[in-house]
Protein backbone atom coordinates (compact mmCIF):
# COMPACT_ATOMS: atom_id res chain seq x y z
CA UNK A 1 0.00 0.00 0.00
CA UNK A 2 1.02 3.64 -0.60
CA UNK A 3 0.76 6.68 1.95
CA UNK A 4 1.20 10.14 1.44
CA UNK A 5 2.60 12.48 3.47
CA UNK A 6 1.03 15.71 4.16
CA UNK A 7 2.66 19.42 2.57
CA UNK A 8 5.80 20.26 4.33
CA UNK A 9 5.83 16.75 6.51
CA UNK A 10 8.17 14.78 4.54
CA UNK A 11 10.98 16.77 5.95
CA UNK A 12 12.02 14.61 8.38
CA UNK A 13 11.90 11.67 6.02
CA UNK A 14 14.26 13.48 3.90
CA UNK A 15 16.71 13.95 6.79
CA UNK A 16 16.76 9.97 7.07
CA UNK A 17 14.97 10.27 10.39
CA UNK A 18 12.81 6.90 10.56
CA UNK A 19 10.04 8.10 12.57
CA UNK A 20 6.46 8.91 10.87
CA UNK A 21 3.57 10.18 13.06
CA UNK A 22 0.42 9.98 12.48
CA UNK A 23 -0.43 13.93 12.29
CA UNK A 24 2.11 13.67 9.13
CA UNK A 25 -0.08 11.40 7.26
CA UNK A 26 -2.76 12.21 4.79
CA UNK A 27 -5.94 9.56 5.07
CA UNK A 28 -6.07 6.86 2.96
CA UNK A 29 -8.91 5.00 1.60
CA UNK A 30 -8.39 2.04 3.42
CA UNK A 31 -6.11 1.21 6.53
CA UNK A 32 -3.08 -1.44 5.96
CA UNK A 33 -2.74 -4.22 8.22
CA UNK A 34 -0.87 -3.95 11.23
CA UNK A 35 3.32 -4.38 10.87
CA UNK A 36 2.61 -4.59 6.72
CA UNK A 37 5.20 -3.13 4.65
CA UNK A 38 3.88 0.48 3.44
CA UNK A 39 5.71 3.19 0.19
CA UNK A 40 5.43 6.79 1.92
CA UNK A 41 5.24 9.18 -1.03
CA UNK A 42 5.52 12.97 -0.49
CA UNK A 43 2.94 14.75 -1.81
CA UNK A 44 4.42 15.42 -5.21
CA UNK A 45 4.29 11.32 -5.34
CA UNK A 46 7.59 11.24 -4.67
CA UNK A 47 8.86 7.81 -3.33
CA UNK A 48 10.39 8.18 0.07
CA UNK A 49 10.79 5.31 1.73
CA UNK A 50 9.45 2.03 2.74
CA UNK A 51 8.47 1.29 6.27
CA UNK A 52 6.46 -0.91 8.62
CA UNK A 53 2.72 0.47 9.39
CA UNK A 54 1.67 0.68 13.37
CA UNK A 55 -1.96 1.06 13.39
CA UNK A 56 -2.54 1.63 17.29
CA UNK A 57 0.49 4.05 17.68
CA UNK A 58 1.50 7.73 17.30
CA UNK A 59 4.34 6.61 15.73
CA UNK A 60 2.32 5.22 12.39
CA UNK A 61 5.13 4.15 10.42
CA UNK A 62 8.50 2.98 11.14
CA UNK A 63 11.13 3.09 8.26
CA UNK A 64 12.73 0.05 7.20
CA UNK A 65 14.50 1.35 4.14
CA UNK A 66 14.86 5.14 2.43
CA UNK A 67 15.67 2.92 -0.91
CA UNK A 68 13.31 1.60 -3.33
CA UNK A 69 14.19 -2.24 -2.50
CA UNK A 70 12.28 -5.10 -1.23
CA UNK A 71 11.63 -5.59 2.11
CA UNK A 72 11.99 -9.21 2.48
CA UNK A 73 13.65 -12.62 4.37
CA UNK A 74 17.26 -11.32 2.13
CA UNK A 75 16.85 -7.64 3.74
CA UNK A 76 16.39 -8.64 6.92
CA UNK A 77 19.30 -11.06 6.21
CA UNK A 78 21.77 -7.76 5.69
CA UNK A 79 20.51 -5.94 8.27
CA UNK A 80 21.41 -8.75 10.71
CA UNK A 81 24.63 -9.13 9.35
CA UNK A 82 25.63 -5.49 9.32
CA UNK A 83 25.44 -5.62 13.18
CA UNK A 84 27.08 -8.59 14.00
CA UNK A 85 30.01 -6.72 11.59
CA UNK A 86 29.82 -3.76 12.98
CA UNK A 87 30.36 -5.70 17.02
CA UNK A 88 33.47 -7.54 15.18
CA UNK A 89 34.77 -3.62 13.91
CA UNK A 90 33.74 -2.35 17.67
CA UNK A 91 36.22 -5.37 18.84
CA UNK A 92 33.04 -5.72 22.09
CA UNK A 93 34.27 -9.48 22.21
CA UNK A 94 37.50 -8.58 23.92
CA UNK A 95 35.86 -7.30 26.98
CA UNK A 96 32.84 -9.47 27.43
CA UNK A 97 30.37 -12.57 26.61
CA UNK A 98 27.25 -10.56 26.63
CA UNK A 99 26.41 -7.68 24.14
CA UNK A 100 23.78 -5.97 22.54
CA UNK A 101 23.74 -7.65 18.86
CA UNK A 102 21.11 -5.53 17.17
CA UNK A 103 20.01 -2.19 18.78
CA UNK A 104 16.92 -1.49 17.37
CA UNK A 105 16.74 1.78 15.35
CA UNK A 106 19.96 2.37 15.42
CA UNK A 107 20.70 -0.94 13.61
CA UNK A 108 18.12 -0.59 10.52
CA UNK A 109 15.95 -2.72 12.53
CA UNK A 110 12.61 -0.86 14.21
CA UNK A 111 11.67 -2.41 17.41
CA UNK A 112 14.03 -5.29 17.60
CA UNK A 113 16.50 -5.80 20.47
CA UNK A 114 18.77 -8.69 20.52
CA UNK A 115 21.20 -9.17 23.31
CA UNK A 116 23.79 -11.82 23.25
CA UNK A 117 24.24 -13.88 26.39
CA UNK A 118 27.12 -16.70 25.26
CA UNK A 119 25.37 -18.83 23.18
CA UNK A 120 21.96 -17.31 23.97
CA UNK A 121 20.32 -14.60 22.70
CA UNK A 122 17.46 -12.76 24.59
CA UNK A 123 15.19 -10.93 21.54
CA UNK A 124 12.80 -8.23 22.31
CA UNK A 125 10.14 -7.16 19.86
CA UNK A 126 8.39 -3.92 20.75
CA UNK A 127 6.51 -2.73 17.70
CA UNK A 128 3.63 -3.78 15.01
CA UNK A 129 6.47 -3.96 12.10
CA UNK A 130 8.87 -5.94 14.52
CA UNK A 131 5.98 -8.38 15.43
CA UNK A 132 5.18 -8.96 11.76
CA UNK A 133 8.87 -10.09 10.95
CA UNK A 134 10.11 -12.34 14.27
CA UNK A 135 9.92 -15.11 13.29
CA UNK A 136 11.90 -14.82 10.16
CA UNK A 137 14.50 -12.28 12.44
CA UNK A 138 14.45 -15.26 14.80
CA UNK A 139 15.54 -17.96 11.97
CA UNK A 140 17.91 -15.46 10.53
CA UNK A 141 19.62 -15.09 13.75
CA UNK A 142 20.20 -18.39 14.25
CA UNK A 143 21.43 -18.27 10.63
CA UNK A 144 23.80 -16.00 10.65
CA UNK A 145 25.13 -16.49 14.78
CA UNK A 146 24.80 -20.17 14.70
CA UNK A 147 23.48 -19.74 18.22
CA UNK A 148 20.60 -21.86 18.21
CA UNK A 149 19.12 -20.69 21.64
CA UNK A 150 16.89 -17.97 21.69
CA UNK A 151 14.21 -16.36 24.70
CA UNK A 152 12.20 -13.90 24.07
CA UNK A 153 11.47 -10.90 26.28
CA UNK A 154 8.93 -8.81 24.54
CA UNK A 155 7.17 -7.33 28.15
CA UNK A 156 8.55 -3.93 27.81
CA UNK A 157 6.01 -1.07 28.85
CA UNK A 158 6.36 0.55 25.03
CA UNK A 159 4.07 -2.55 23.67
CA UNK A 160 1.28 -0.97 24.81
CA UNK A 161 1.45 1.72 22.62
CA UNK A 162 1.44 -0.30 20.07
CA UNK A 163 -1.74 -2.25 21.31
CA UNK A 164 0.48 -5.47 22.00
CA UNK A 165 -0.05 -7.87 24.58
CA UNK A 166 3.61 -8.77 26.57
CA UNK A 167 4.88 -12.15 25.26
CA UNK A 168 7.61 -14.04 26.79
CA UNK A 169 8.96 -17.56 27.01
CA UNK A 170 11.39 -19.74 24.45
CA UNK A 171 11.37 -18.25 21.13
CA UNK A 172 13.72 -21.29 19.75
CA UNK A 173 15.84 -24.10 20.94
CA UNK A 174 16.24 -24.63 25.23
CA UNK A 175 17.97 -21.51 26.44
CA UNK A 176 18.98 -21.83 30.45
CA UNK A 177 17.21 -18.75 31.69
CA UNK A 178 19.76 -18.50 34.69
CA UNK A 179 23.42 -18.10 33.29
CA UNK A 180 26.73 -16.05 34.24
CA UNK A 181 28.42 -13.83 32.08
CA UNK A 182 32.42 -12.35 32.55
CA UNK A 183 32.23 -8.87 32.06
CA UNK A 184 35.84 -7.16 32.04
CA UNK A 185 37.21 -10.31 33.73
CA UNK A 186 34.32 -10.09 36.69
CA UNK A 187 31.35 -12.77 36.57
CA UNK A 188 27.73 -11.63 36.83
CA UNK A 189 24.66 -13.84 37.60
CA UNK A 190 22.20 -12.89 35.17
CA UNK A 191 18.18 -14.24 34.97
CA UNK A 192 16.68 -13.57 31.61
CA UNK A 193 13.50 -14.93 32.38
CA UNK A 194 12.42 -12.40 35.42
CA UNK A 195 15.57 -9.78 35.37
CA UNK A 196 15.14 -6.20 34.22
CA UNK A 197 15.08 -5.22 30.31
CA UNK A 198 16.95 -8.85 29.06
CA UNK A 199 18.08 -9.95 32.29
CA UNK A 200 21.44 -7.52 32.43
CA UNK A 201 21.72 -3.51 31.92
CA UNK A 202 24.70 -4.06 29.08
CA UNK A 203 24.72 -0.62 28.36
CA UNK A 204 26.90 0.18 32.00
CA UNK A 205 29.85 -2.12 31.14
CA UNK A 206 32.29 0.45 30.17
CA UNK A 207 30.94 3.14 32.82
CA UNK A 208 31.41 0.13 35.30
CA UNK A 209 35.20 -0.35 34.64
CA UNK A 210 35.55 3.21 34.97
CA UNK A 211 34.02 3.24 38.38
CA UNK A 212 36.30 0.25 39.08
CA UNK A 213 39.27 2.52 38.60
CA UNK A 214 37.59 5.36 40.79
CA UNK A 215 37.22 3.26 43.64
CA UNK A 216 40.45 2.30 45.43
CA UNK A 217 40.40 3.04 48.88
CA UNK A 218 36.87 4.87 48.79
CA UNK A 219 33.56 4.56 51.04
CA UNK A 220 31.18 3.93 47.76
CA UNK A 221 27.83 4.62 47.72
CA UNK A 222 26.01 2.81 44.85
CA UNK A 223 22.26 3.70 44.43
CA UNK A 224 19.95 2.17 42.31
CA UNK A 225 22.47 -1.11 42.11
CA UNK A 226 20.38 -3.63 40.53
CA UNK A 227 22.62 -6.86 40.75
CA UNK A 228 25.59 -4.79 41.83
CA UNK A 229 27.32 -4.15 38.69
CA UNK A 230 29.46 -0.73 39.86
CA UNK A 231 29.55 -2.56 43.40
CA UNK A 232 31.56 -5.51 41.71
CA UNK A 233 33.75 -3.32 40.01
CA UNK A 234 34.44 -0.95 43.58
CA UNK A 235 35.59 -4.46 45.42
CA UNK A 236 37.23 -5.80 42.80
CA UNK A 237 39.40 -2.51 42.83
CA UNK A 238 40.38 -2.17 46.12
CA UNK A 239 37.21 0.21 47.54
CA UNK A 240 37.43 0.45 51.33
CA UNK A 241 33.50 0.01 52.13
CA UNK A 242 30.54 -0.60 49.50
CA UNK A 243 26.77 0.28 50.27
CA UNK A 244 24.47 -0.80 47.73
CA UNK A 245 20.91 0.30 47.83
CA UNK A 246 17.74 -0.94 45.54
CA UNK A 247 14.14 -1.68 46.36
CA UNK A 248 14.54 -4.90 43.93
CA UNK A 249 14.95 -7.78 46.39
CA UNK A 250 15.53 -10.18 43.97
CA UNK A 251 18.28 -7.92 42.54
CA UNK A 252 20.22 -7.61 45.68
CA UNK A 253 20.02 -11.37 46.52
CA UNK A 254 21.78 -12.04 42.87
CA UNK A 255 24.24 -9.00 43.96
CA UNK A 256 25.11 -11.18 46.61
CA UNK A 257 25.93 -14.15 45.42
CA UNK A 258 27.96 -11.97 42.89
CA UNK A 259 30.03 -11.29 45.28
CA UNK A 260 30.42 -15.10 45.99
CA UNK A 261 31.50 -16.26 42.62
CA UNK A 262 33.63 -13.11 42.68
CA UNK A 263 35.81 -14.27 45.82
CA UNK A 264 34.99 -10.42 46.32
CA UNK A 265 35.33 -9.31 50.64
CA UNK A 266 31.86 -9.66 51.86
CA UNK A 267 32.96 -8.04 55.05
CA UNK A 268 33.18 -4.88 52.99
CA UNK A 269 30.01 -4.77 51.38
CA UNK A 270 26.41 -3.89 52.72
CA UNK A 271 23.18 -4.46 51.21
CA UNK A 272 20.40 -2.36 52.02
CA UNK A 273 16.83 -3.12 50.17
CA UNK A 274 15.00 0.28 50.14
CA UNK A 275 14.04 3.43 48.61
CA UNK A 276 17.08 5.71 47.61
CA UNK A 277 15.04 9.23 47.54
CA UNK A 278 14.24 8.40 51.31
CA UNK A 279 17.40 6.48 52.24
CA UNK A 280 19.82 9.67 51.15
CA UNK A 281 17.56 12.23 52.92
CA UNK A 282 17.89 9.48 56.05
CA UNK A 283 21.43 9.70 55.28
CA UNK A 284 21.55 13.31 55.51
CA UNK A 285 19.88 13.74 58.62
CA UNK A 286 22.27 11.10 59.87
CA UNK A 287 25.67 13.27 58.72
CA UNK A 288 27.05 10.28 57.19
CA UNK A 289 29.52 10.55 53.98
CA UNK A 290 30.96 8.78 51.00
CA UNK A 291 34.43 9.40 48.80
CA UNK A 292 32.23 7.63 45.74
CA UNK A 293 28.31 7.78 45.22
CA UNK A 294 26.47 6.54 42.18
CA UNK A 295 23.63 7.15 40.68
CA UNK A 296 22.28 5.40 38.14
CA UNK A 297 18.06 5.96 38.34
CA UNK A 298 15.55 3.93 36.11
CA UNK A 299 14.30 6.09 33.81
CA UNK A 300 12.35 8.65 35.13
CA UNK A 301 11.12 10.59 31.63
CA UNK A 302 10.80 7.98 28.85
CA UNK A 303 9.37 10.94 26.15
CA UNK A 304 9.77 14.64 26.57
CA UNK A 305 6.66 15.02 28.10
CA UNK A 306 7.88 13.77 31.27
CA UNK A 307 11.07 15.71 31.27
CA UNK A 308 10.02 18.14 33.74
CA UNK A 309 8.80 15.89 36.53
CA UNK A 310 12.01 13.75 35.82
CA UNK A 311 14.23 16.54 36.44
CA UNK A 312 12.74 17.52 39.49
CA UNK A 313 13.56 13.37 40.71
CA UNK A 314 17.13 14.11 39.02
CA UNK A 315 17.80 16.92 40.62
CA UNK A 316 16.33 16.14 44.45
CA UNK A 317 18.98 12.77 44.17
CA UNK A 318 21.96 14.70 43.13
CA UNK A 319 21.53 17.61 45.56
CA UNK A 320 21.27 14.67 48.38
CA UNK A 321 24.30 12.88 46.81
CA UNK A 322 26.76 16.56 46.97
CA UNK A 323 25.71 16.82 50.21
CA UNK A 324 26.75 13.60 51.26
CA UNK A 325 30.03 13.66 49.30
CA UNK A 326 33.38 14.12 51.56
CA UNK A 327 35.01 17.35 49.87
CA UNK A 328 36.89 15.77 47.00
CA UNK A 329 34.71 12.73 46.59
CA UNK A 330 33.21 11.65 43.20
CA UNK A 331 29.85 11.69 41.85
CA UNK A 332 29.30 9.29 39.17
CA UNK A 333 25.53 10.42 38.01
CA UNK A 334 23.04 9.27 34.94
CA UNK A 335 19.93 9.37 33.46
CA UNK A 336 19.06 6.97 30.87
CA UNK A 337 16.04 8.91 30.20
CA UNK A 338 15.25 9.82 26.66
CA UNK A 339 12.98 12.89 27.22
CA UNK A 340 16.32 14.43 29.08
CA UNK A 341 19.30 14.86 26.92
CA UNK A 342 22.43 16.09 27.72
CA UNK A 343 22.80 19.41 27.59
CA UNK A 344 19.47 19.33 29.89
CA UNK A 345 20.99 16.86 32.15
CA UNK A 346 24.12 18.71 32.78
CA UNK A 347 22.14 21.63 33.60
CA UNK A 348 20.23 19.84 36.10
CA UNK A 349 23.19 18.47 38.14
CA UNK A 350 24.86 21.91 37.99
CA UNK A 351 21.43 22.91 39.54
CA UNK A 352 21.42 20.65 42.04
CA UNK A 353 25.24 21.30 42.97
CA UNK A 354 24.22 25.51 43.04
CA UNK A 355 21.24 24.71 45.61
CA UNK A 356 23.44 22.03 47.45
CA UNK A 357 26.35 24.97 48.10
CA UNK A 358 29.05 22.85 46.50
CA UNK A 359 31.36 23.97 43.81
CA UNK A 360 31.99 20.88 41.34
CA UNK A 361 34.23 19.80 38.41
CA UNK A 362 32.91 17.58 35.59
CA UNK A 363 36.08 15.32 34.95
CA UNK A 364 34.57 13.06 32.35
CA UNK A 365 31.63 12.43 30.25
CA UNK A 366 30.19 8.59 30.12
CA UNK A 367 27.82 7.24 27.71
CA UNK A 368 26.28 4.05 26.87
CA UNK A 369 28.72 0.93 25.76
CA UNK A 370 29.97 0.15 22.72
CA UNK A 371 27.28 -2.09 21.14
CA UNK A 372 25.16 0.25 21.65
CA UNK A 373 25.37 2.53 18.21
CA UNK A 374 23.47 5.52 17.67
CA UNK A 375 22.54 6.05 13.46
CA UNK A 376 23.61 9.73 13.00
CA UNK A 377 20.04 9.97 11.31
CA UNK A 378 18.25 8.95 14.74
CA UNK A 379 19.82 10.95 17.71
CA UNK A 380 17.35 9.51 20.10
CA UNK A 381 19.48 6.14 19.93
CA UNK A 382 21.96 8.33 22.36
CA UNK A 383 19.66 7.51 25.81
CA UNK A 384 22.47 6.73 28.10
CA UNK A 385 24.08 10.01 29.27
CA UNK A 386 26.75 10.14 32.33
CA UNK A 387 28.40 12.64 34.39
CA UNK A 388 31.42 12.08 36.80
CA UNK A 389 32.13 15.00 38.64
CA UNK A 390 34.40 16.20 41.80
CA UNK A 391 33.70 17.92 44.70
CA UNK A 392 34.82 20.91 45.78
N1 LIG B 1 23.49 0.28 37.90
C1 LIG B 1 22.80 -0.95 37.58
C2 LIG B 1 21.51 -0.72 36.83
C3 LIG B 1 20.49 0.13 37.54
S1 LIG B 1 18.89 0.01 36.92
C4 LIG B 1 23.77 -1.87 36.84
O1 LIG B 1 24.89 -1.46 36.49
O2 LIG B 1 23.42 -3.01 36.59
C5 LIG B 1 17.90 0.85 38.05
C6 LIG B 1 17.62 0.12 39.35
O3 LIG B 1 16.87 1.01 40.17
C7 LIG B 1 16.77 -1.15 39.28
O4 LIG B 1 17.50 -2.20 39.84
C8 LIG B 1 15.51 -0.86 40.13
O5 LIG B 1 15.13 -1.97 40.91
C9 LIG B 1 16.00 0.25 41.01
N2 LIG B 1 15.01 1.21 41.52
C10 LIG B 1 14.01 1.83 40.85
N3 LIG B 1 13.44 2.76 41.62
C11 LIG B 1 14.07 2.73 42.82
C12 LIG B 1 13.94 3.47 44.03
N4 LIG B 1 13.04 4.45 44.15
N5 LIG B 1 14.77 3.20 45.05
C13 LIG B 1 15.69 2.21 44.93
N6 LIG B 1 15.88 1.49 43.80
C14 LIG B 1 15.07 1.74 42.77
Amino acid sequence: MKLTLKPGREKSLLRRHPWVFASALQTADEEPASGSTVDLLAPNGQFLARAAYSPHSQIRARVWTFKDESVDREFFRRKIKRAIELRQTSKVEGHTDAYRLIHSESDGIPGIVVDLYGDILVLQSSTAGSEFWKQTIAELLIEETGISNIYERSDADVRELEGLKPNTGILRGTPDTKLHITENGLRFHVDIQHGHKTGFYLDQRESRQRVGELAKDRDVLNCFCYTGGFSINALANGAKSVLSVDSSADALALLEENIAINNLPADRHTTLEGDVFQLLRKFRDEARSFDLIILDPPKFAPTAAHAEKASRAYKDINLLAFKLLRPGGILVTFSCSGGVDAALFQKIVASAALDAGMEATIIEHLSQGIDHPVSLHFPEGTYLKGLVCIKG
